[in-house]
C-alpha cells in the first residue's frame, strides 16, 4: 500500500506534469471510485485546470480554477497515471481526465479499493478518516513531545498498532512502521505508553530520517507502487527488516522475525528490538 513517501512522490510527480492543462473531458468507468461527486460533477471540470497539488497522510489533495476539491487515496494498489498521449482504456482503468494537448490522466487501480471525493472546500470535512488524522511526521509540529502525548493516549495498546493509527501519526503503513521501530531499537510489541523519553526520541527522529530518506528514493516499490510516470521508486533497496524474516540482521546478524500485531505482519530483530 502505498504510504507517505510514496503518495508524496506521486504527488510531486504530477506537480510537474499537470499544471496549465486545460482538462477536456472526464470519463468515470467505475462509479463505485466515487465517494463523493458524480459523473457530473467531473463533465463539469472540463475548461478547468489542476492547480492545486496537495497531500495530508496518504491523501492527495488535488484543487481546480473551479474551486472544485478532488481528494484520492490510492489504498492498496491505486495509480495514477500520467500518459503525453492518449492510450486504448487497460483492465482495471477507472477513470481517466483527458487533457486539450491530447495528454491523460488514469486512475488505475486492480484490487478497486481506492476512493475519489470531488467537493468543495466545506466538502472536504466529510472526506471520511481525513479531518481526524495526526500530525505530519515531516511538519514542525511534530516532536517527540507530540508522540508521547499521543502514546499515553493508548496506554494498553501495542505500540506498533498505534504507529499505524492516522489519528496518531499522518501516513505511516506497514512497511515505514517496521522500519522506522527496527531503527529506533524498540519491539513492535511493547505498550504505547512504556517507552522511555529516549526511546520516544529515537523513534521521533527514526520517522523523520526514514521518511525523509525514502521521499528521497522516490518511495517503495513492493509489489505495485509507482509514481504519476510509471516509475518505479528506489527505497526497496534499503530497507532492513519489512518482510525479511529469516534473513540476518544488518546491525547484528541475529535473524529477523516476523510476528503478527494488531492483525498485521511485522518484521522485526528479537537481538535490536529486546521485548523489554
Ligand atoms: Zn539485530
Amino acid at each position: 500500500m502505498p504510504e507517505l513517501p510514496e503518495v508524496e512522490t506521486v504527488r510531486r510527480s504530477l506537480l510537474a506534469l499537470l499544471p496549465h492543462k486545460k482538462i477536456s473531458g472526464v470519463e468515470i468507468f467505475t462509479p463505485t471510485l466515487l465517494a463523493a461527486g458524480d459523473a457530473q460533477a467531473f463533465a463539469e471540470l472540463a475548461g478547468h485546470e489542476f492547480c492545486d497539488f496537495g497531500r495530508r497522510g496518504k491523501y492527495l489533495l488535488f484543487g481546480f480554477d473551479n474551486a472544485a476539491r478532488l481528494v484520492v487515496h490510492l489504498r492498496m494498489t491505486g495509480k495514477l497515471l500520467y500518459h503525453p498521449a492518449a492510450e486504448a482504456r487497460q483492465k482495471h482503468d477507472h477513470a481517466r481526465f483527458r487533457f486539450e494537448d491530447g495528454s491523460e490522466l488514469v486512475y488505475n487501480d486492480t484490487r478497486k479499493f481506492g476512493r475519489f471525493w470531488l467537493t468543495d472546500e466545506a466538502g472536504l470535512a466529510n472526506v471520511s478518516g481525513l479531518s481526524t488524522l495526526g500530525v505530519e511526521p515531516l511538519d514542525a509540529e511534530f516532536s517527540a513531545r507530540y508522540l508521547h502525548w499521543q502514546l499515553a493516549r493508548h496506554p494498553k495498546a501495542k505500540l506498533k498498532a498505534v504507529l499505524l493509527d492516522q489519528t496518531v501519526v499522518a501516513g505511516l503503513g506497514n512497511i515505514y512502521a517496521d522500519e522506522v521501530l527496527f531503527r529506533a531499537g524498540v519491539h513492535p510489541e511493547r505498550a504505547a505508553a512504556g517507552l522511555s523519553t529516549a526511546e520516544e526520541e529515537r523513534l521521533a527522529n527514526a520517522m523523520r530520517e526514514i521518511l525523509q530518506k525514502a521521499i528521497e528514493s522516490r518511495g517503495t516499490t513492493f509489489r505495485d507502487y509507482v509514481d504519476g510516470n510509471n516509475e518505479r521508486g528506489g527505497y526497496q533497496e534499503q530497507l532492513k527488516v519489512f518482510q525479511k524474516q529469516g534473513e540476518p540482521c544488518p546491525n547484528c546478524g541475529h535473524t529477523i522475525e516476523r510476528i503478527r500485531v494488531a492483525g498485521r505482519s511485522s518484521c522485526f530483530c528479537p537481538h535490536c528490538q529486546p521485548a523489554e
